[in-house]
């Protein structure tokens, strides 16, 4: 399929104004906006197709040669495709428009790695990740928990500016604060970062020793997580700015945090359902019974009819685990197992006895058509 015209995307002629492009695609990207579609797949592919068009006009040579060229003449010339791969590198990458007061007052603040992540030329704290391990039984009722984690905080001293007190970080003179210098290759300019600062932007003379110019220090601190009821294996939950502090203004990183359900001594769980296995004896399995199983709630009386059969499942409605979305509750299912006994007393090896002679009488007539087939 060709590939659609950028102006067309953004809505616009060809002579659109660099304010046009830009006001356009500020209108298109909050319609797209994957905050405002969450688990919309179409309208991210719109998002990112907007911001494709985008990066192209927004860009006086990517513009000039397409304007001349077209899309196939883009890649003629060496142009690879957008910048980005995911949602968040349009955020980072297009953080001028993501930054400006408009998302933040749309969404509160403003999203991970755009609107934050802006406006300040700190670095963002990096993400952490921690595992959480439940019991099927924290599943049940959903639960609370405090973990403690160390994570890089601000640096009190210096006041996360990394400079000695009483000195101050000078902006770098070779990028201007910026943290980036540019260079010609070609059609078009490359971004590096600033050899003196390496990306800082900001040169500290004379280092806090607290945080050894760094601006944050690593210290513990205690976290509570909610989780709720139903949740799964493997499941990530993000706690926004739980992460590293950001470095000199930057914004802090997220806390995720990976829940691990620990194996059960008798319950597998099967999505909202959990299986058991019960041994029964071979009268049992015959006469029928009653049992007692054990349940994620207690125990619980369960009448096991005459004539079951080994491996055949009862379930117990509602003894199951709660459905994360809130769909009702699942079962526990009851595999029954009818075990051969392994050692006989001498009265059972006679009652054994005695029950084939009566199988023997009898079972004779569908012996023999099983033989006959
Ligand atoms: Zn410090
Ligand atoms: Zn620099």
């Amino acid at each position: 399929m060709a590939p659609r015209d950028y102006y067309e995307i953004l809505g616009l002629s060809r002579g659109a104004s660099e304010s046009d492009i830009k006001k356009s695609y500020r209108k298109l990207a909050m319609k797209y906006h994957p905050d405002k579609n969450p688990g919309d797949t179409s309208a991210e592919k719109a998002f990112k197709e907007v911001s494709e068009a985008y990066e192209v006009l927004s860009d006086t040579e990517k513009r000039n040669l397409y304007d001349q060229y077209g899309h196939e003449g883009m890649k003629a010339h060496g142009y690879s495709g957008p910048n980005f791969h995911s949602v968040d590198d349009i955020f980072s990458q297009f953080s001028d428009i993501f930054g400006g007061s408009i998302f933040e007052d749309f969404f509160g603040g403003g999203r991970r790695g755009g609107g934050r992540r802006s406006g300040s030329r700190g670095q963002p704290g990096a993400d952490l990740k921690i595992e959480l391990v439940l019991t099927l039984e924290d599943v049940v009722s959903g639960v609370k928990k405090r973990v403690d984690i160390n994570r890089q905080v601000k640096c009190e001293t210096c006041g996360g500016s990394g400079a000695k007190k009483g000195t101050k970080a000078e902006t770098c003179p070779t990028c201007n604060g910026v943290g980036r210098i540019q260079q010609s290759s070609g059609i078009f300019s490359i971004q590096r970062p600033c050899p003196q600062c390496l990306g800082e932007g900001v040169i500290i003379a004379n280092p806090c020793g607290d945080c050894r110019g760094q601006g944050t220090v690593s210290k513990k601190r205690e976290v509570s997580i909610e989780v709720p009821a139903g949740i799964h294996e493997g499941t990530r939950l993000r706690m926004t700015g739980e992460g590293n502090a950001g470095q000199r203004g930057g914004p802090a990183g997220d806390l995720y945090c990976v829940i691990r359900i620990k194996q059960h001594e008798f319950f597998e769980r099967h999505n909202d359902d959990v299986i058991c296995e019960v041994p029964i004896t071979f009268s049992e399995a015959a006469l029928g019974c009653q049992i007692e199983v054990p349940t994620l709630r207690g125990k619980a009386k369960v009448t096991i009819p005459g004539g079951t059969q080994s491996g055949e499942l009862l379930r117990l409605k509602g003894q199951g685990l709660p459905n994360l979305e809130g769909y009702g509750i699942g079962s526990q299912l009851i595999k029954v197992i009818v075990e051969t006994p392994e050692k006989l007393s001498s009265k059972q090896k006679r009652l054994f006895e005695e029950l084939r002679e009566l199988e023997k009488a009898g079972s004779r007539k569908e012996r023999k058509s099983f033989f006959a087939r």
